[in-house]
């Protein structure tokens, strides 16, 4: 099974390349729905996380209090490390059941999904080849602010956050470049690069 990291910048079209991969028989691999999963009221990180960190980082509702998380991330640098290295195993684990339910359904490629594959860098040893969903800075906020409601302003901090373009593009194996273009020209690119990855 061919393992295709597919990523981009925030707005560049991932999640509309990966149904469109999905729909010509890839399998999805969602790795931040696990890690969500995890740390959700019952979930396997629950309670390693309350014996690390103590009571005050589960919300009222069981789950992981992701605010005081951050919060506290801000000030304990080691804080984060710590967090990862309970998450980290049981979101593998939950990838493995993904990848060997996709084996077992006979899928010839596998799209790990991740946002932050460059910024990360732990991914990349993880797949194949990395796919790139690429678009200029002004398509981005024009597509987000349709999307979301957010400012000009914010969904430029959010991009000034991510990886810079040019470090995403140096580290893709292959490149999608959706703009200026409409979801049928874009059907067309990824259609050619299913072909290549067997589909
Ligand atoms: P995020 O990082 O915020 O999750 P994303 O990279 O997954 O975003 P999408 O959700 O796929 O991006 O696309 C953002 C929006 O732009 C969606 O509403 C999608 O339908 C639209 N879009 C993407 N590509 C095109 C295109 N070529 N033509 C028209 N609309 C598009």
């Amino acid at each position: 099974m061919l393992r295709i990291g597919l990523t981009g910048g925030i707005g560049s079209g991932k999640s509309t390349v990966l149904a469109m991969l999905v729909e010509r028989g890839a399998a999805a691999i969602d790795a931040d729905a696990h890690s969500r999963r995890v740390t959700a009221p019952g979930g396997a990180a629950i309670e390693p996380i309350r014996q690390a960190f103590g009571d005050a980082f589960i919300a009222p509702d069981g789950g992981l209090d992701r605010a005081r998380m951050r919060e506290h991330a801000y000030t304990h640098r080691d804080a984060r490390a710590r967090l990862e290295a309970i998450i980290h195993p049981l979101v593998g684990q939950g990838i493995q059941r993904d990848v060997d339910e996709a084996r077992s359904e006979g899928r010839r490629c596998l799209v790990f999904d991740i946002p932050l594959l460059v910024e990360s860098g732990r991914w990349r040893r993880e797949v194949d080849r990395v796919l790139v969903v690429d678009c200029g800075a002004h398509t981005q906020v024009e597509r987000v602010k349709a999307r979301s409601g957010l400012s000009e302003a914010q969904v430029e901090a959010i991009i000034a956050a991510q990886a810079p373009r040019a470090l995403r593009l140096a580290a893709a194996d292959l490149v999608i470049f959706n703009d200026g273009i409409d979801l049928a020209q874009l059907r067309t690119l990824v259609d050619e690069a299913a072909k290549s990855f067997g589909l």
